[in-house]
């Protein structure tokens, strides 16, 4: 089929929830991808911050291809060694101490959202079941985790939205501290803002989320499902703050492009789930273990975190050589691979020029480019994106 009569097809078969661009990806190598006409990019977008490996990574695919061979799935009414030996990696290498797992972010949240109910029924005062989170976050677009999610536009025509949630200013403490009453039993909250604009908080403000909600009795609840995996240079956002959180959700990176989502709380929380309370038939299920295993042991190597850090500050470098040549570039912001610029124009020409040039990146609140490559990039790759940008934007 021609990349046209696939795109006809695409209208006519798939729903139309995603505004979609003209090209059809067909494979992907490291940090580049070809289209269906045989067309190579250079992917600084990463299928939204997940490919962290870049693409068809070797020791991810033959870990997915070893399993596929052995033991696919199989119901998480037995135990599955590959869930145990990542349950193990991950509680090894945060402040948790317990794993459940499912197949996406919204899905962890979601988990995130049911366990922090469920351990304020068991544990704090009657009437504690709201939670707080952030005016501009994401949390995924299930019933409540659009409701969590604080931006009307992705709520709109699907009310009655589910009763619980109340949002504050993202970086505004005095307002938490006024929001978390005595029916709150969670406040939850990006590290860096993604959807939302990658927005870094000022230093010291998770700390102050913190203890407020150590003040108060209630949980914090962190979505690194962007942040996470080494996005932002540590494996877990967090690392970078003297912030533990309670409960954390993953998925993005974590399976490095094979779907799976995580939510790790500590032992206290966790024994709140108890068989019954939550389940789902595919989370945890072979594959996605061993696709998640193969990530972490990459990750934990060291050399792609050390990497992510030290192509992040070159990659900032530049795109602040780029902010001095063009005035409609009011700010670059972000952290470690996760970097936003923007701009005082909307940015949909400059993705779209940018994708006719050769560089995949995208657009979040109509004017912060968002820029999330895979960790593995190399100094050529950016200065090449960089001329890209310079390019397409020496025409805007
Ligand atoms: N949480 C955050 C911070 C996200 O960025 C996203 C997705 O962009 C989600 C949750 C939802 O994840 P998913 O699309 O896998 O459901």
């Amino acid at each position: 089929m021609t990349t046209k009569e696939l795109i006809s097809d695409a209208n006519k078969y798939i729903m139309n929830t995603y505004s979609r661009l003209p090209i059809v990806l067909v494979k992907g190598k490291g940090a580049h991808v070809w289209d269906s006409d045989g067309k190579k990019y250079l992917d600084f977008l990463a299928g939204i911050a997940v490919c962290c490996l870049g693409h068809a990574n070797s020791s991810v695919s033959d870990a997915i291809c070893r399993q596929a061979a052995e033991l696919m799935h199989v119901s998480n009414i037995y135990h599955i060694e590959p869930q145990i030996r990542l349950a193990a990696l991950l509680v090894q290498n945060s402040f948790a101490d317990k794993a459940f797992f499912c197949n996406s972010g919204a899905e962890a949240n979601e988990a995130a959202i049911k366990l922090a109910r469920k351990y304020a029924h068991e544990h704090m005062d009657a009437g504690r079941y709201r939670i707080v989170t952030m005016k501009d976050s994401f949390h995924g677009r299930t019933l409540a985790t659009v409701t969590a999610t604080g931006q009307e536009k992705f709520q709109n025509g699907f009310d009655p939205l589910p009763e619980g949630f109340g949002y504050v200013p993202f970086g505004d403490l005095d307002a938490l501290e006024r929001a978390v009453a005595d029916d709150v039993c969670a406040v939850m909250v990006e590290v860096i803002q993604g959807e939302g604009g990658v927005r870094v908080p000022a230093d010291g403000y998770l700390e102050g989320v913190r203890k407020i909600c150590d003040t108060t009795g209630v949980l914090l609840i962190l979505d690194e499902v962007q942040t996470g995996m080494g996005r932002t240079g540590t494996l877990f956002a967090y690392e970078a703050t003297d912030v533990k959180p309670d409960i954390m959700t993953l998925a993005k990176a974590l399976g490095n492009g094979f779907p799976v989502g995580a939510m790790l709380a500590t032992d206290a929380i966790a024994s709140s789930f108890t068989p019954g309370s939550h389940a789902t038939t595919f989370g945890g299920n072979p594959l996605a273990m061993a696709a998640g295993i193969s990530v972490m042991g990459e990750l934990l190597q060291g050399g792609v975190l050390d990497n992510c850090r030290k192509m992040g500050v070159y990659f900032r470098g530049q795109l602040d050589e780029l902010k001095k040549r063009y005035d409609f570039i009011k700010e670059i912001r972000g952290r470690g691979l996760m970097l936003g610029m923007e701009l005082s124009i909307e940015g949909a020409d400059i993705v779209r020029g940018c994708m006719d040039n050769g560089l995949l990146i995208n657009c979040t609140c109509d004017n912060v480019l968002r820029f999330v490559p895979p960790l593995i990039i190399t100094e050529e790759d950016i200065d090449q994106a960089v001329h890209i940008l310079d390019e397409v934007m020496r025409d805007v």
